[in-house]
């Protein structure tokens, strides 16, 4: 069905020559319109994403009318608990920040204050080698690593991972846009959202309980994803679609900007970050690192 989809996708825009059987004296080639009922195929392949779809929209409405559209924000409302960096080493962040500029995605409670990272090299590339091989990323398959201490509420795994055009746009092959993810309840009503994540790489299972900086999958590129990389979010509720983000700021971690990163990203880049003691908001446009250590007597990274 998916193949159907990908042709008829195509297809359905012939349906536009309709509109000739009204700027000409031809009427019947306004019958050139049933090319848009091949929307159906697309429905049909994708009925689980376009669900989610609504999912999404209707918790916008849901946090619209809970909150009188005065979702808690930044800096009246931030996590409570010490968060680290989900990885090791030095990640660029290409979406996210506290504020609506910056945002991954603004108007998705969930998603307010999420978090895209990747690695980029001196050149502002992530990549080198065929864009369309996952193995050609940087990124991909290096570890990530659980952000706090906390209880392991829900996985998602057996996606394939989406393939890559290498023009920037998602091909998501599986039926949910987060592809194989992870939840995790800290405590406090905070929770962690980790997705795309590769195929059979967790590291842990549903009820474990987890200490700061372990490592749980590989990062992936599963789901609504044009290239591997690591989504994190921090949320007040369990509900992808009803909980709302939460600002997140991490611990101890050195933050810096690169010239190279406008060749990746246009869009405009903060000169300073918000600070409180010795946490940082992050945002888009940073190549950003946890300062750690590993004390292999308590095999665990300390910050
Ligand atoms: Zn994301």
């Amino acid at each position: 069905m998916r193949n159907i989809a990908a042709v008829t996708r195509k297809l359905k825009w012939i349906g536009l020559l309709g509109l000739l059987g009204y700027v000409t004296p031809y009427e019947h080639l306004k019958l050139i319109w049933l090319f848009w009922l091949l929307c159906i195929f697309e429905i049909i392949a994708e009925w689980r994403i376009i669900g989610q779809s609504f999912l999404q929209l209707a918790g916008i409405l849901v946090s619209y009318f809970r909150n009188k559209n005065q979702q808690p924000s930044f800096p009246d409302r931030a996590a409570t608990k010490l968060y680290r960096l989900p990885f090791l080493g030095q990640w660029t962040v290409v979406n996210g920040g506290i504020d609506k500029e910056m945002s991954h995605s603004w108007s998705m409670p969930s998603q307010r204050y999420a978090y895209d990272f990747l690695i980029l090299d001196e050149e502002g590339k992530s990549r080198l080698g065929d864009p369309r091989k996952h193995e050609s990323y940087y990124c991909y398959n290096k570890d990530i690593l659980a952000p706090c201490e906390g209880t392991v509420l829900s996985i998602q795994d057996g996606y394939e991972e989406s393939l890559i055009d290498g023009k920037g746009s998602s091909n998501c092959s599986a039926k949910d846009i987060r592809g194989n993810h992870i939840l995790i309840s800290h405590g406090d009503h905070e929770y962690s959202l980790i997705a795309h994540i590769k195929k059979n790489s967790f590291l842990v299972g549903i009820g474990d309980r987890v200490v700061q900086g372990q490592p749980l999958a590989k990062c992936g590129n599963s789901g609504n994803s044009s290239e591997p990389h690591i989504h994190y979010q921090l949320q007040n509720g369990t509900s992808f679609y009803y909980a709302e983000g939460i600002p997140v700021g991490f611990s101890d971690i050195t933050a810096e900007k690169r010239e190279s990163y406008s060749r990746l990203d246009t869009r405009k880049v903060n000169q300073k970050l918000a600070q409180k003691g010795h946490v940082t908001y992050i945002e888009r446009g940073w190549t950003v690192a946890a300062n750690l250590t590993y004390n292999s007597g308590a095999d665990r990274w300390h910050i």
